[in-house]
């Protein structure tokens, strides 16, 4: 695979693909849906571009749908004072100019500076009628809070979202950041434009002197044209053929803003480039055309593929594996990015992230140590525990059952802004990537019991690695002088989660073939008891009374039963939150933004309709570190509420 995978070709994909502006549920990316099916059929493989309706009210699985939306003018132009005249911004330079799905919108206003105007106390005393803010805070608080609450006509943003470590929003002062409205009905619509943080600091500045001189305000006009309308959103299938109606998928999102390259143009072009390769290696008769067939996915990131997945319920069962390919492009040293291999949540524990892994140490050479004598990676990558926040998450829910890892680069100083250009993208990661996900692609097609056997023994002895590391850092933490017996407890707990894990995961295995797994089954339990004999000897622990406190007592009360499969994200139900609902969101969402991706995921996975919700939460205590009860009831009640889930009390 690697002789035959081009990063070279896979990174002209990357242009080709860049071109398209290719927001979910448009013109332009049925535009580029039709592009990559135009490939695939030119290397002989039978695709077709799909369309799931789109319109408002309409539900896939747990995700709501918006509208078709196309614009063809949005601009921004600082009018007064006349002296500081000039244009702001201009969708049709600059694609990120404008919020996408920004509602049409002719004539003039003043800017409002806000603060971040998440909080209801920033608006005492402030005017926002018929006039614009000027912010950095949450889109969809401040969309809430100015415009629907406070008659604001339109937003402008200079946010520049920081990542730790490694990019401070003056890192990119002329970068635009990638911002969107998803109406989902019943919203007042509006638009929005995106300045770069310099050019952020200068309205802001300007604002600022015009207050201190007592001086009339800043004023704009703007411009969109822009309509919405009932269509559809488009998915990319492609299938190489198996002997069997059993298939392996490979899969990427096509969606994203034009330019936009890493993410995900990369993981797309790659999907076509593997697509390409294995049609020609079997086509030369170098392969055999495969027992399984391979199926090539391309995505709008989430919802479209929760439409895909909500219409195409009979193909699931069929799927016996998944690859999601997430921003798998990166030039590392210019992102800052490492590899990563995102493990299955413990609710899904299963042998194909180790596969990946196998994979990405095999092909991690490249460069030599200092004597030319031994290889050593000249990459880096990761191994990282569930995240979610792709469509993998889609597919690992139990209740849906493909094992499904994703491979991504994070993080990436460009990120989801306007600087995510094809010159960040690096043809040998692309090449490497490429033949990893062929070589998984075309392994799990043809994996009879000889691979099977092959697997145990991968999970087997990864498994033992994975108890080792955990009690090792256990041991070195114990010795610490804040280190309580209830710590030196979690750890054995950990340790017999890594069991139920590993006989999980060995269990996935049959899948692929009729072995009995039950051997490998017994010795990874077997190791983990010896090494928890070891430690217990060294570690004091003792349980220590459980937590009792107001939200452990409600969510003991709670099972939640599922009406669908996949995740559901609580941020795309505010249009139908009440005010008090909103609130109650807005608190827990603040906390922890990225968690509010993953913790409600894990609950939904774990819910069984028989583990009460205290029981999932130390689950996700055990597999995170965190405990986040207080999130996990505040969604459960949320989503019953507006009839999402259902709600029993424990018995
Ligand atoms: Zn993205």
């Amino acid at each position: 695979m690697q002789e035959r995978v081009s990063g070279h070709l896979a990174r002209n994909y990357v242009a080709e693909i860049a071109r398209y502006h290719r927001i979910q549920a448009t013109p332009q990316f049925r535009e580029a849906a039709e592009y990559c099916r135009e490939r695939f059929e030119e290397f002989g493989i039978r695709a077709e571009v799909l369309g799931f309706p789109a319109r408002e009210g309409t539900l896939y699985w747990g995700w709501p749908m918006f509208q078709e939306w196309e614009a063809s003018e949005g601009v921004l132009h600082l009018i007064d004072p006349p002296e500081a005249k000039k244009k702001l911004a201009d969708y049709n330079e600059a694609r990120l100019s404008l919020f996408q799905r920004s509602a049409p919108f002719q004539g003039e206003a003043e800017v409002v500076l806000l603060e971040d105007g998440e909080e209801w106390a920033e608006y005492e005393g402030l005017d926002l009628k018929g006039k614009v803010a000027l912010t950095r805070g949450d889109r969809d608080r401040v969309h809430r809070l100015a415009v629907e609450k406070h008659g604001a006509v339109g937003i402008i943003t200079d946010v520049m979202k920081e990542l730790p470590g490694l990019r401070h929003p003056m890192d990119l002062p002329d970068a635009l950041q990638y911002t969107s409205f998803w109406w989902y009905g019943g919203e007042t619509k509006c638009f929005g434009f995106v300045l770069s943080p310099k050019e952020g600091a200068r309205l802001r500045a300007l604002i600022k002197q015009r207050q201190r001189e007592g001086k009339p305000a800043v004023r704009v006009q703007a411009t969109v044209n822009s309509r919405f309308s009932d269509g559809e959103i488009n998915v990319v299938s492609a299938l190489i053929p198996g002997q069997t109606e059993e298939e392996v998928v490979l899969l990427a999102h096509l969606c994203h803003p034009q330019g936009a390259a890493n993410d995900n143009a990369s993981g797309s072009a790659t999907v076509l480039e593997v697509a390409r390769t294995l049609q020609a290696l079997i086509s030369d008769g170098t392969l055999a055309q495969p027992r399984r067939g391979i199926r090539f996915l391309l995505v709008p990131e989430m919802l479209g593929f929760a439409a895909y997945l909500a219409n195409n319920e009979s193909l699931i069962p069929n799927m016996i594996a998944a690859l999601n390919l997430d921003m798998v492009g990166e030039n590392q040293s210019l992102c800052g990015s490492t590899m990563t291999i995102e493990q299955a949540p413990g609710s899904f524990a299963n042998y194909a992230d180790d596969l990946v892994v196998r994979l990405v140490e095999e092909t991690s050479s490249g460069a030599t140590n200092y004597t030319g004598l031994e290889g050593q990676t000249a990459s880096r990558y990761a191994v990282t525990p569930f995240s979610g926040g792709s469509d993998h998450c889609l597919l690992i829910d139990p209740s849906v059952g493909v094992p499904c890892p994703m491979i991504n680069q994070w993080p990436d100083k460009f990120y989801h802004t306007s600087t995510d250009t094809l010159d960040k993208v690096d043809p040998a990661m692309l090449t490497r990537v490429g033949s990893i996900a062929a070589t998984y692609a075309y392994f799990l097609a043809n994996a009879g019991p000889e691979e099977a056997v092959w697997l145990a023994e991968e999970v087997l002895s990864r498994h033992k690695t994975r108890v080792l590391a955990l009690t090792r850092d256990g041991l070195a933490r114990s010795t610490g002088a804040d280190h309580s017996p209830e710590d030196g407890e979690m750890l054995f707990r950990r340790v017999r989660f890594l069991q139920k894990r590993a006989e999980k995961a060995l269990q996935s295995i049959q899948r692929l073939a009729d072995v009995d797994v039950s051997a490998w089954q017994e010795e990874a339990l077997d190791f983990a008891e010896v090494e928890l004999a070891r430690v217990a000897k060294l570690v004091p622990h003792s349980p220590g009374k459980p937590p009792a406190g107001v939200w452990e007592k409600e969510a003991t009360s709670i099972v939640l039963r599922r009406l669908w499969p996949g995740p559901i994200d609580p941020k795309n139900f505010i249009n139908r939150m009440s005010d008090e609902e909103h609130e109650t969101w807005w608190r827990v969402y603040r906390e922890s933004p990225e968690g509010t991706y993953v913790y409600p995921a894990m609950l939904l996975y774990w819910a069984d309709g028989q583990r009460n919700v205290q029981e999932i939460s130390d689950l996700i205590e055990l597999e995170t570190g965190k405990r986040v009860t207080e999130m996990l009831v505040t969604c459960c009640r949320l989503w019953q509420r507006l009839g999402l889930v259902e709600l029993s009390t424990a018995s």
